[in-house]
């Protein structure tokens, strides 16, 4: 008998083990085209230099992983609207799969595709994978969409109680009989030539000290350190230590989907034996919010897509910014002359990453301080973050504008307090400002270098409580 062949489509979900609509392709036929698409009005993937290596890597290791499974990877580039349907064409497939996107832009391009096979008489099926729960079945008590993170999180938090998430391996048995007969089609051309052009392309040379590591494989060890090293145990306390490498790095894995996020959750539920104190259980609840964080903002863009546009709160959309250009340029560059805001912005540059409570201390800095709205600080991560996600981009950046969900009116952190209280001894500073390595660290988290010591790097560009009045009074006229 004849089986329909399939065009599996990847996306974010660059992984075969525990694949939502992988498995339901499987459940359908062992015929199995799979393709990923480097789209052309999607840019901001490739046009960011580590997101670019991280994409690349991975998709090179998945190409490697479908080979062995006796089928084909074929990388195209351009318009996926054109591509997608001529792919599906030429292979005959009777259906197309694809694990279904939050975001607007993705949404819109599906639905045309959609229309599009479906003048065709080619079926697609869609499946929810990059989530824990798919964000229309996960409500407030008014039956709204969730804007809160709070409730949400007891919310989805009692619903993973009761689910039955993830069976380890469940989905390898079905690989092994798949069907090679059609593993190469003579109509599709090679797409070895748009990966290798692809790879030339890249300019990331922070691939030695990016923590984030590309492919399936990887994110299989990023996960096991995380839990056999036992830093899941205190995660509580050290997570906010940026010179200690206390969080998972598993961002960019679960930005790109090299992991499931299923896995990542059931790898926290049976840690219980492990505990042994309270500090223990905290911490294994406080990573399962942080996983929660990302399923929140993904919630929130689904439910609000205007929030990719503009401010949450409207009358953040009104407000004042100076956007001085010159100031922008010297946050950017890690050249402010603030210690802790140079070190955080010069290991973004020259790694793709940045530790999160940094992520928070510069972004207050960039809109509180040098007022500056909040969205050039946004695109300029997104142009830098191996893990740029527009969901948890756009949400952690509101977050620190007070422009988003997070009903707490007015956040401002001071650079210097937050300096003493999170890297105390100056390790983070003195790692990525090595020209203040002979400075004290009495000086170094006080701001005030004497021009002996300063071996050419910069005063303060601003004077953070002159800012912070300044500030509160913009704020005021809101
Ligand atoms: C201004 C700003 C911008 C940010 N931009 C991004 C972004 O583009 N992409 C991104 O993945 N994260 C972003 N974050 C969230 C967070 O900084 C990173 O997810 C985290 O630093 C990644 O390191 P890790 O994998 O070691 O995290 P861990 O501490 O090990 O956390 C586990 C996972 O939980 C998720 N997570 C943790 N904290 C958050 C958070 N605050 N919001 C959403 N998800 C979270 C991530 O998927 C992370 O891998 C941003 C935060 C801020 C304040």
């Amino acid at each position: 008998m004849n089986k329909p062949r399939i065009l599996f489509w990847h996306r974010k979900d660059l992984r075969i083990i525990d694949n939502q609509a992988l498995i339901k392709a499987f459940s359908l036929s062992n015929a199995i085209t799979s393709t990923y698409i480097l789209d052309e009005n999607y840019s901001y993937d490739f046009n960011a230099n580590s997101r670019a290596w991280f994409l690349a890597n991975s998709l090179q290791e998945l190409g490697i992983n479908w080979k062995k499974m006796g089928s084909r990877l074929v990388i195209g580039e351009g318009d996926p609207v054109l591509i997608i349907p001529e792919l599906a064409k030429t292979i005959d497939a009777k259906f197309v799969i694809w694990n279904k996107s939050i975001e607007p832009y993705e949404i819109n391009r599906d639905l045309q595709i959609k229309n599009n096979l479906k003048g065709k008489n080619i079926q697609v099926i869609e499946s929810w994978d990059h989530l824990l729960i798919e964000p229309s079945k996960i409500f407030s008590g008014s039956n709204t969409p969730y804007s809160v993170y709070g409730p949400f999180y007891k919310n989805l938090k009692s619903k993973m109680n009761l689910m039955g998430l993830y069976e380890e391996d469940k989905s390898i048995f079905l690989f092994k009989d798949i069907d090679n007969k059609f593993q190469e089609n003579q109509k599709i051309k090679s797409s070895d030539s748009v990966l290798e052009k692809f790879i030339k392309s890249i300019k990331f040379s922070g691939s030695k000290i990016c923590p984030c590591r590309p492919g399936e494989k990887a994110a299989e060890i990023l996960l096991k350190n995380f839990i056999n090293e036992k830093k899941i145990y205190s995660y509580n306390s050290s997570r906010d230590l940026p010179s200690y490498n206390g969080t998972s790095f598993l961002s960019a894995s679960l930005r790109f989907g090299t992991i499931s996020i299923r896995k990542v959750w059931n790898a926290t539920l049976n840690l219980n034996e492990g505990f042994k104190n309270q500090e223990n259980y905290l911490s294994i609840e406080t990573w399962q919010k942080e996983l929660v964080w990302r399923e929140f903002y993904q919630h929130c863009l689904f439910h609000f897509p205007e929030l990719e546009r503009g401010a949450y709160r409207k009358k953040w959309d009104q407000f004042p910014w100076q956007n001085n250009n010159e100031w922008f340029q010297h946050w950017s560059n890690g050249e402010t002359g603030v210690p802790i805001i140079d070190a955080a912005m010069r290991q973004l540059n020259s790694t793709g990453w940045m530790h999160n409570r940094c992520r928070m201390i510069v972004a207050s800095f960039l809109v509180k301080d040098l007022i500056c709205s909040w969205q050039m600080g946004e695109k300029k991560f997104m142009e830098m973050l191996v893990d740029g996600d527009l969901a948890a981009n756009n949400g952690g950046w509101q977050w620190s504008a007070s422009s988003g969900m997070d009903p707490k009116p007015l956040r401002i952190f001071n650079p210097y307090t937050q300096a003493r209280k999170f890297d105390p001894i100056c390790e983070y500073i003195k790692a990525w400002i090595p020209e203040l390595s002979k400075v004290s660290n009495a000086d170094l988290l006080s701001g005030e270098i004497s021009n002996l010591e300063k071996n050419n790097y910069s005063r303060p560009i601003v004077n953070h409580n002159i800012q912070q009045r300044l500030f509160k009074s913009l704020y005021a006229e809101i």
